[in-house]
């Protein structure tokens, strides 16, 4: 079979033409109208988006993104916020570690552009290297924002785009060895005339028609060109990487409650994993230890303070990329000793109700949201 780029772009346009999620609001301009094609939009907008839609699926994306844009409109307002803020609007989003390297990228192009030269779209950077050298930026991202926001030919690798090509092509190692050819894939395909509905395309694509599970492909528009479906099964495709369990680790956490009613809450350490959000008090159970002595013992360990573990609470199970997590989450009793950030950078005596007006990681606003049900909040 020949498998020709440019009838393969035309299909993919003109499907996307009829088809395409034109309405995706920071592919817009300012005045809701779509950007001809050549004309710059501003790349400020669809950088936010492309970081938060990083292991993060449009449709939970939106409702994060419009709220970022209340709160930082502009470049400029979101270098000057404190990573604090930041992290209570990307609250929920998950890999919180994208929002502090939004924060440190914002500082970085003020820095290198200056403060007012970021309002014009042609002063922000063009090239793939200059987008690649800022924190959290990969090469399938950098694409996407210089392709989406400037209407250049620069290919893109997500999870769509891989999947479509291993089935275009029936790659048959798994997507991580085949990662150099997709890549050339990718580039032999893109549209140099329409790359910014090219790419747009090939990910709305992905997303309605070759879906991971029971791609369409009855309704296909390059389905003669696809080499999965006349020669396998096109679910068979991408090849599957073996897969290892995630390991199960038990935490035992403590709400600790003063005379005034507060309960304690700690801020992680900057350099740590979901560094600046808040947590709960507690830590990783050991071996031979009860769920009650490991609260006993953390809270001795990273506050220096002696507590009775009281009732449960709840326990539930949360999953990482790379890890599950079994909370078990009891009421205490503080005895002695006065509260100290051993390993946290800050403590606080909160009141239950003010407990939201904090950033948490999402596994601890199940623990908020039980407590206040507790306490008839
Ligand atoms: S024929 Fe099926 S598997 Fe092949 S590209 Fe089309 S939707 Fe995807």
């Amino acid at each position: 079979m020949i498998i020709s780029p440019q009838e393969i772009q035309n299909r993919l346009l003109e499907w996307f033409g009829k088809n395409g999620r034109h309405w995706i609001p920071w592919k817009l301009k300012k005045d809701g109208s779509i950007p001809k094609s050549g004309e710059s939009i501003s790349p400020y907008e669809i950088w936010i988006a492309e970081v938060m839609l990083q292991q993060t699926q449009l449709k939970v994306v939106l409702p994060y993104w419009e709220k970022w844009m209340e709160f930082f409109p502009a470049l400029t307002d979101l270098a000057k916020a404190n990573l604090e803020d930041i992290l209570f609007v990307w609250q929920g989003l998950g890999y919180y570690s994208r929002a502090k390297r939004i924060h440190q990228s914002s500082k970085k192009l003020i820095k290198c552009f200056g403060e007012n030269s970021c309002q014009d779209p042609a002063s922000w950077p063009v090239e793939l290297d200059e987008w690649m050298s800022l924190p959290g930026i990969g090469r399938s991202t950098a694409g996407s924002i210089i392709s989406s926001a400037f209407d250049l030919p620069i290919p893109i690798l997500d999870g769509n785009v891989k999947r479509i090509l291993s089935r275009l092509f029936a790659t048959e190692k798994t997507l991580i060895k085949e990662d150099k050819r997709l890549w050339e894939l990718s580039s032999l395909l893109i549209s140099t005339k329409n790359p910014r509905d090219f790419n747009q395309a090939l990910m709305d694509f992905g997303t309605i028609i070759c879906t991971p599970k029971k791609p369409s492909c009855s309704c296909c528009p390059i389905q003669n060109f696809c080499v999965a479906y006349t020669k396998y099964d096109p679910q068979h495709f991408p090849k599957k990487q073996m897969q290892t369990r995630k390991p199960l680790q038990e935490i035992g956490i403590g709400i600790v409650f003063n005379q005034n009613g507060e309960l304690l809450i700690d801020q992680r350490l900057e350099s740590s994993s979901m560094g600046g959000m808040w947590e709960f008090p507690g830590g990783k159970k050991i071996s031979d230890e009860s769920i009650e002595e490991t609260i006993v013992r953390e809270l001795k360990e990273e506050l220096g303070i002696v507590v009775r573990v009281g009732a449960k609470l709840l326990s539930f199970e949360h999953a990482y990329t790379h890890k599950k997590l079994f909370f078990t989450v009891h009421i205490c009793d503080w005895i002695s000793g006065k509260p100290k950030p051993l390993a946290s950078q800050k403590l606080l005596w909160v009141a239950p109700e003010k407990l939201f007006d904090f950033p948490f990681p999402a596994a601890n606003t199940k623990i908020i949201s039980e407590l206040h049900k507790h306490l008839c909040i």
